[in-house]
């Protein structure tokens, strides 16, 4: 029998992981990526990867990794593929220690770990602050052996367009475009995978790169896939703000003992190493004294906004003091120069190439920023024996479309309401193995033999040059960019950090509006060859799409839950919300249904962290803030 054939679509770690499993057990893989898989947005993961190793006989286990990421995410992840991915989470470091990943070592010789947000153990393995372009490299060099031997045919600057379903609905395939030649092509298969990664460009300035638009999952969206939570999205506490984008400072820095402050007076103008420990406010420190610069990312960046937004930055700025100088010998602490180098060097060196400053020498300055997305494309899994999961039900990894599955930061399986810090390294690597196993599955016992694939991609071709040519003749009014710049305005205003019924009511007509104007672009570029203007629009239009499904959640999702807060509704209601919110497509916006959250191992509590957001507002702005804001 003919090998069986698999489209990846993503050459990141999940789509490298789903790629080499899949090649491993002899399916034929084409895997599609809009950049050299080797420069996929992986490549940026500076902190680590957690697994419960316990190497320091801390008494780490799976099932605390599986309680701290349940805590993490407010409980609003189904439990039995949580448990399941901690479990494996030590194998797969391991697999990649023996792939070679360059892992930090202890003077044992043993694999080095240290800490990272929500958690109080030391879980996360890590190379310097490199990890994610060690892990990626790491893959690539299996893909490639797989790619030698014909098993995998890779697709460079192709740009992914569309599923392709077959009269029953069945996955068979999709359409790519080459973004050299402009060429629209039909990639048959047995079934499809989505490794697309997040959709950080929806607002502006994020931690993330110029190609993560979230197209393919508002594409696959668009034709009729379920997206799991859209308002669910990650503020990471530390970056720094530039022009194009902001770049992280990884969690790995307060991990290895950095600490975050603001001068008690903000206007203070000493220099920041001038100013005495009694005239510091160490404000995650003083909010919760066990977590403190180690609360989960939702808290920390919480905190860090309302200080700001008080005036109580430094200068009164949107700016606080993420500070490691206290960590050198010369400030009396414990570590050289070296090795402050051997564990956090490329990230000390992104601040210094940006900032001009030594963070060795100086406190950092940093502001939260947009970082990840815990929502995406509705994945399903199936439980097995008990409560475990079955790993070879073809459930595992599927959207609701059959032969559609995803892994990696497209879907919405691990992180419920709020990703814990070097989880998503492990959900990417823990989903790809798990879908891999699903597809094989799938692939032996799915009835796809009806309808030709080849003839069903060939027909959907011809739609999309169609589309293709109708959008290059576009010659209305609208610059894309600027489109592109109010989006994230409107995103980033009404939909980020601090969210208001109101605010979030009054984005949705702005997003209507802005569809609208984005059928009428102007081209700005009608060339055949490497044409960068056409492939933008359509981002632009997926993206909005997108930001529709994202604004609906949140207006629907009364109550505040991880990373969304929500002035109006300030507290966790387990009550009505313990579901995921489901977004389906339709022309008029997103419709939704709900879907309880599997609690199978641990029942709702309240989070084990001393403090909360609403807390928060009240501490740090006072009670009369909070009601002159609409909050309870
Ligand atoms: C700066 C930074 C640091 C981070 N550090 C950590 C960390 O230390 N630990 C941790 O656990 N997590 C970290 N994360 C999160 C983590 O890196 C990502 O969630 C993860 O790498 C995503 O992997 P992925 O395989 O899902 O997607 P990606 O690596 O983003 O890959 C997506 C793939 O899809 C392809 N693609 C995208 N759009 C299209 C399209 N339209 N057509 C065709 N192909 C397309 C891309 O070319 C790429 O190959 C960090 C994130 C950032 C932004």
């Amino acid at each position: 029998m003919a090998a069986k054939t698999v489209v990846v679509v993503g050459g990141g770690l999940a789509g490298l992981m789903t790629t080499m499993k899949l090649a491993e057990a002899g399916v034929k893989v084409k895997l599609v990526s809009i950049v050299p898989v080797k420069r996929s947005h992986s490549v940026c993961a500076q902190g680590g990867i957690n697994g419960a190793v316990n190497l320091r006989g801390e008494n780490d286990s799976p099932y605390l990794h599986f309680e701290d990421t349940i805590t993490g995410g407010d409980f609003l992840n189904h439990q039995p593929p949580v448990m399941r991915m901690a479990e494996r989470a030590p194998a797969i470091i391991y697999l990649l220690d023996r792939m070679g990943v360059p892992f930090n070592r202890t003077h044992e010789g043993m694999l080095s770990f240290r800490r990272f947000g929500g958690t109080l153990k030391h879980r996360t393995a890590y190379a310097g602050a490199t990890t994610g372009q060690q892990l990626l490299y790491a893959l690539d060099e299996q893909v490639r052996r797989y790619e030698t031997a014909g098993m995998v045919h890779k697709y460079e600057g192709y740009e992914f367009l569309g599923i392709v379903k077959d009269a029953n609905g069945n996955c068979r395939g999709v359409t790519v475009q080459n973004l050299r030649t402009m060429e629209i092509e039909g990639l048959a298969s047995d079934a499809v995978v989505i490794a697309s990664g997040g959709n950080g460009l929806i607002f502006g300035r994020s931690t993330n790169s110029i190609i993560n638009t979230g197209s393919p999952v508002s594409i696959c969206y668009q034709q009729g896939a379920l997206y799991g939570n859209p308002e669910m999205v990650q503020i990471h506490p530390t970056a720094i703000p530039g022009e194009d984008k902001c770049r992280l400072i990884s969690e790995s820095v307060r991990g290895e003992g950095g600490r975050l402050w603001t001068p008690r007076d903000p206007m203070d103008s000493r220099k920041p190493t001038d100013i005495p420990e009694k005239d510091r406010w160490y404000f995650c420190e003083e909010l919760d004294p066990v977590y403190g610069n180690l609360l989960s990312r939702d808290i920390v960046s919480f905190s860090i906004y309302c200080v700001c937004r008080m005036g109580k930055g430094v200068q009164g700025k949107q700016q606080v003091y993420l500070d490691i100088t206290h960590l050198h010998e010369s400030k009396g602490g414990p570590y050289t120069r070296q090795i402050i180098n051997d564990k956090l060097e490329g990230v000390l060196e992104i601040y210094e190439k940006f900032m001009r400053e030594d963070p060795i020498e100086v406190p950092m300055r940093i502001y939260p920023a947009v970082h990840y997305t815990m929502g995406g494309l509705w994945v399903d899994y199936e439980k097995g024996h008990d409560t475990a999961i079955d790993i070879d039900s073809p459930r595992n990894q599927m959207t609701n479309i059959p032969g559609l599955y995803a892994a990696g930061e497209c879907e919405y399986q691990y992180h419920g309401a709020n990703r814990l810090g070097a989880n998503a390294l492990l959900s990417c690597l823990y989903g790809g193995e798990i879908a891999a196993q699903g597809i094989q599955a799938y692939l032996k016992q799915a009835d796809v033999s009806g309808e030709d694939a080849e003839a069903l991609v060939a027909k959907a071709v011809q739609e999309k040059r169609a589309e293709y040519n109708d959008l290059k003749k576009s010659n209305g009014t609208e610059n894309p960019y600027r489109l592109h710049a109010e989006l994230s305005d409107i995103m980033w205003n009404s939909c980020g950090i601090w969210r208001t019924q109101k605010e979030l009511l009054e984005a949705q007509p702005k997003l209507n509006d802005l569809a609208e104007r984005a059928k009428k672009c102007a081209l700005l570029d009608d060339s055949g060859w490497s044409n960068q203007a056409v492939p933008f629009v359509r981002s632009v239009q997926n993206m909005i799409e997108q930001s529709k499904a994202i604004v609906a959640g949140a207006i629907i999702r009364n109550e505040s839950r991880g990373a969304h807060f929500k002035m109006d509704t300030p507290d966790r209601n387990d009550a009505e919300w313990l579901k995921s919110t489901l977004a389906s497509y339709t022309p008029d916006g997103p419709q939704f249904t709900f879907e309880p959250i599997d609690c199978c191992y641990i029942a709702p509590r309240a989070r084990k962290y001393r403090i909360n957001q609403n807390q928060i507002v009240k501490e740090i702005m006072g009670e009369d803030y909070l009601k002159s804001v609409g909050g309870a």
